[in-house]
This record gives structure tokens, C-alpha cells and sequence, in this order.
């Protein structure tokens, strides 16, 4: 047994070493090295793996960089990204907000969405993000390229984001935001929060979105997806983070990856007309119960291989 679970830490703390705490985490799993199959928790039903997660989140590499079709999701609020990374438009009569430009390779299928929905990319004034991965923010330098946009960072996020070069291109900061800061343009407010774990400044976004004579609470999550080794200053980074997310008043939820949001059956539902399907406070913190109850499985079994 105790040799076992030994081995079973050491697999673990060699994948950490291999995949690294770096920018590219996300990219390096799913360039060949897969995460962990182990440990599986079971919510509503389905049950994840951290493997199965990331499989959920990324799709093949085909679905990374394929146009998904872009759509209202409420109020100015519009989605622009490909079939697994999400890509968010913000509306208003000043200009637009980005929020993530994904892979810089995609930008050319972004900026096609954004103009099938009958806006312009060069209307896009300020550039948000979720968090200093490439598969979110990689494209940042070349957005700000073609539009000028303002691009603004959580400040924790800063330094990761500063390593990410596509092209040797140096990543673009006009400004640097603290938790619970606003973005203001037109007649839209963001509000950044902090929800550290995933990157030191994961940035979960706030606004209010009318429809219908109707005000919404609009939450874009940044990913809680654990890593699979919890450091102890991880370990209150994500404590701190599923908390948090959970006391943000919310009708409707959405994620830098459309898997954390249902995006597709959502998206199905759009077209039998009815209730907008992306109005589901009910479905809030689904991805927060999974996210944390893999955290939960991650920790224990990182404990019990730690007994001597
Ligand atoms: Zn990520």
C-alpha cells in the first residue's frame, strides 16, 4: 500500500514538474500530455475526471479553432468564439468590449462573427480577459494590433500574461485592474473580480444585461478547474474562489470555455423561440459544484498519499 500510494504521488508530482505551473498549461495537456484519470466525481449524475474536464473544455483541436455560430446570448451581450473557446462581445453605443480573444491564430474567425452579426471589429475599444492562458488570451497583442483597443489585465494576471508571446509580439497592457474594479464604456459596467486558482488573477466578470423590460446578473466565470497538485497557497486561492463565486447574484452564467455553461444545448434551444435558454439561475453554480468537488477529491487523495 504505502508503496503504492507513494508511486501514485510521485506520478502525480512528475506530470506537475512536466506540465508546470506556466502559461501554458492547458496547451502542454493537451499536447500529448494527458491529465490525470484519477480521481472521478460524480455530479447530477455525470461523473468527471480531471482528463475527462479537460477533454470537456478543449475538444480536438479542430473544435478549438472552428467557428461556432456566433449569437445574441442576452441584452448587448454576444458570443463570437469557436466551438470550445469562448470569445464574448459586449455592445454599447461608445464602442465594444472584447472579453478573450483565444488562440491568435483565431482571430480571423472572431473577427468574421463579429462582423456576421453586423458589427464592426474596429468598434472593439477596450480588450478583457479571464485569465493568462494561451487558449484565452494568446491572440491579446493582435487584437490590439487591428483595433487599438485598450487592453486591460487583473494585475495578478499581469506577469503570466507578459510570458505570452506569440511571434516574439509583446503582450499589450494599457491597464492594470485590481478585485472589484469597474470597466466602464458606453452605457455598460464590468466588474472584475478576482478568483484566483486557476491563474493568480482569473478574473470573473460582472454586468447587468436588459431584455425584455427585464434586468439580468450576467456572470462569466473564469475557469476552477484545479490543477493536479494543490500546493497549500492554492489550496486558499481556490477556497477563497468558490466562495466568492458563489455569492454573485446571478440569472445567467457563462465561462471561458462554453462546456462550463452548457453553451450548445443552450444554444439548441435558442431555436425553438420561447424563454431565452440562457436565463437559468437554477444552473449558476453547476460548474462551481463540480470544479469544487474535484478540488475536495484532489486534496484527499493528495493527503492520503502524503501518510506515512
Ligand atoms: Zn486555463
Amino acid at each position: 500500500m504505502k508503496k503504492m500510494s507513494r508511486l501514485k504521488l510521485f506520478t502525480c508530482l512528475v506530470a506537475a514538474v512536466v506540465l508546470g505551473p506556466s502559461a501554458n498549461t492547458s496547451q502542454a495537456q493537451t499536447a500529448g500530455q494527458p491529465a490525470p484519470d484519477h480521481p472521478a466525481v460524480t455530479i447530477q449524475g455525470r461523473t468527471f475526471t480531471p482528463r475527462s474536464i479537460l477533454a470537456r473544455n478543449m475538444g480536438t483541436q479542430e473544435d478549438q479553432t472552428t467557428q461556432f455560430p456566433p449569437h445574441k446570448i442576452i441584452g448587448n451581450i454576444y458570443y463570437v468564439g469557436t466551438r470550445t473557446l469562448s470569445s464574448f462581445l459586449v455592445v454599447t453605443p461608445q464602442g465594444n468590449i472584447l472579453i478573450d480573444s483565444t488562440y491568435e491564430r483565431n482571430i480571423p474567425t472572431i473577427e468574421k462573427s463579429v462582423m456576421q452579426l453586423g458589427f464592426k471589429f474596429s468598434d472593439i475599444k477596450i480588450l478583457l480577459g479571464s485569465h493568462a492562458h494561451g487558449d484565452h488570451q494568446e491572440g491579446d497583442a493582435l487584437v490590439k494590433q487591428l483595433t487599438g483597443a485598450q487592453v486591460m489585465a487583473m494585475a495578478e494576471d499581469v506577469p503570466a500574461l507578459q510570458a505570452i508571446k506569440p511571434g516574439g509580439k509583446e503582450h499589450p497592457i494599457d491597464k492594470m485592474l485590481r478585485d472589484g474594479e469597474s470597466v466602464t464604456l458606453g452605457d455598460t459596467t464590468l466588474v472584475a473580480h478576482l478568483t484566483p486558482g486557476h491563474t493568480r488573477g482569473c478574473t470573473t466578470w460582472t454586468m447587468k444585461a436588459q431584455e425584455g423590460g427585464k434586468t439580468y446578473n450576467v456572470v462569466i466565470n473564469c475557469s476552477l478547474r484545479p490543477p493536479a497538485v494543490l500546493t497549500p497557497a492554492l489550496v486558499n486561492e481556490f477556497n477563497h474562489s468558490f466562495k466568492l463565486v458563489r455569492s454573485l447574484p446571478c440569472d445567467v452564467q457563462l465561462g471561458d470555455h462554453p462546456a462550463q455553461y452548457n453553451m450548445q444545448e443552450k444554444h439548441a434551444k435558442l431555436q425553438n423561440g420561447g424563454l431565452n435558454p440562457f436565463i437559468d439561475a437554477a444552473s449558476c453554480t453547476l460548474e462551481a459544484d463540480i470544479e469544487e468537488a474535484m478540488f475536495h477529491a484532489i486534496l484527499d487523495e493528495q493527503r492520503k498519499a502524503a501518510q506515512p
